[in-house]
Formats: structure tokens, C-alpha cells, sequence
């Protein structure tokens, strides 16, 4: 589990409790300035810092059943031994670690464009921009003046709103107080209708995330690389955490906590 002596933000999805309405994905594009491209049927091209997979359970009509996965940058883990994949390979430090939440940045202005980040996030939460964002005349009004947008030719991903947590630690420090789990949330938890994101302080016993974490249904994406994502998952449904872990086939979950074997004690 978490360190309590340092600040670790993360997310809680509730499979479950996700209709896959994208109400999370169009409000992660409203708060961070994400435009929509010239050619948006090129879906390898486009860009959604929230994206929602579909998965199913492989059975025919009528045992067919799906679930939605929400998918934001995973801020892999990159202290205590631990490795975030897209910061060791950026050449030009455009992408950082920050030891003071866990959040891992991007700045886009130092962005090269090399693309090594891209390549290396198992996670695919990474974006290139192949254009500039074609803004209508007026709509350059209703940007969130708290986030620059980006242009052509550097890569992006969801930063955990980074600004506003900018925002409630110059409040909290101003009024001499911590920031509570009120003060910092992020978008696409307050815009979920049906409360299936939950955001906050992974090692705080006064966030629900710390709580959520524990239930035996809680799961992370593709852990047996290592990289200890900060947003997790739960789902009651077995199907689901097999898919959603992305188990090969033949492959059992004991086997996999085995060939984790390496992660630093005191993380696990
Ligand atoms: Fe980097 Fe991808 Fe991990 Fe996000 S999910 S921290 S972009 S490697």
C-alpha cells in the first residue's frame, strides 16, 4: 500500500456503476482545452486524454454482457524504486514526476515531438498532436484560461487537472491550511452522473479512495509490468477483472503476483 508519509493522489473507476455515457470524456475535453481535429473519422489520430473501452464477455446472445472502461493516464508510480515507462525515456524532460502528489506531468512547450513517451506508455494514454486544433471564430471565448492549449507536433495526456491542484495549494497555503479532498478534484469525477469516479489522497484515511483501494474487488491495469499505476479499478464481476487486467490466456493471477515479485517492499 501507499506511503503515508507522502502525498499520493489517484483515482477509484467503478466499473459496475459506468453507463460508458462519456459524460467524463466530454468534460475532460471542455476543462483542458481539447479541440476537435480537422478529420475526426481518423481515430488514430484524434484525441481524448478519457477514453472509454468496451469490453464484453465473450459469450453469444442472449449470456452476452459489457462493461465500460474509462481509461486516463494511469500516473504510473516513479519513486521508490519504481519506474514510470514514458518519463525515463523523454529526451527532452518535457514529462516529470512529481514527487510532492505522484502525478506525472507534461509540459508541452518543452516537447520535442520525438514521440519515445508515446511508444513506451503500455497504457496508451498518450497523444500526438498531428494538427493544430481548428478553433471556430468565437469559440477561442470558452477555453479554460487555466490550461494552454497545445500545438501541432508535440504529445499530450490527462495531467489530473494539475491546475487545479495548482489552484487549492496556493488557497490552502494562503489560509494556512491542507488541501482537503474537497478543494482538489478533477473533472471527470465531478462530472460522472453516476458517481463511478472517485478522486483523492490514496495514503489519507480521510479520502474514500483510501478505503475503495481495499476492497478485495479492486484491480489495476496490466500490473504485472510494474509500474504501479494510481488509478485502480473495482468490479464484482470476475469476467470483468480478468479482461480489464488483460490476463493471457492460461495465465493465473498468483502467477502474475509472483513475476511481481521485484516491486519494492512497503509498495505491495
Ligand atoms: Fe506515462 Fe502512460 Fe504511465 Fe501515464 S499511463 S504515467 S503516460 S506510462
Amino acid at each position: 500500500m501507499w506511503d503515508p508519509d507522502v502525498t499520493r493522489y489517484g483515482m477509484v473507476i467503478d466499473i459496475d456503476k459506468c453507463t460508458g455515457c462519456g459524460a467524463c470524456s466530454a468534460a475532460c475535453m471542455s476543462e483542458n482545452n481539447i479541440g476537435v481535429l480537422p478529420d475526426e473519422t481518423d481515430k488514430v489520430r484524434s484525441i481524448t486524454w478519457m477514453r472509454i473501452y468496451q469490453i464484453d464477455n465473450g459469450k453469444p446472445f442472449p449470456h452476452t454482457e459489457i462493461a465500460f472502461i474509462p481509461r486516463p493516464c494511469q500516473h504510473c508510480e516513479g519513486s521508490g524504486g519504481h519506474h514510470t515507462p514514458c518519463v525515463s525515456v523523454c529526451p527532452a524532460t518535457a514529462t516529470d514526476f512529481d514527487e510532492e502528489t505522484g502525478i506525472v506531468s507534461q509540459i508541452p512547450t518543452r516537447c520535442i515531438g520525438c514521440r519515445y513517451c508515446v511508444a513506451a506508455c503500455p497504457y496508451h494514454a498518450r497523444y500526438f498532436n498531428w494538427y493544430d486544433v481548428p478553433w471556430p471564430e468565437g469559440t477561442e471565448r470558452a477555453l479554460n484560461p487555466w490550461v494552454s492549449p497545445r500545438m501541432r507536433g508535440v504529445v499530450e495526456k490527462c495531467t489530473f487537472c494539475y491546475h487545479r491542484y495548482q489552484h487549492a495549494r496556493n488557497k490552502a497555503l494562503m489560509d494556512g491550511t491542507e488541501v482537503g479532498e474537497k478543494d482538489y478534484q478533477t473533472a471527470c469525477a465531478q462530472a460522472c452522473p453516476s458517481g463511478a469516479i472517485t478522486f483523492g489522497q490514496l495514503n489519507n484515511p480521510d479520502h474514500k479512495v483510501y478505503h475503495l483501494i481495499r476492497s478485495p474487488y479492486a484491480f489495476r491495469l496490466l500490473e504485472r509490468l510494474g509500474t504501479n499505476p494510481k488509478v485502480y479499478y473495482l468490479s464484482r464481476r470476475e469476467w470483468v477483472r480478468k479482461r480489464a487486467d488483460h490476463y493471457l490466456p492460461g495465465e493465473e493471477p498468483g502467477k502474475l503476483k509472483a513475476a511481481r515479485g521485484w516491486i519494492a517492499a512497503g509498495h505491495e
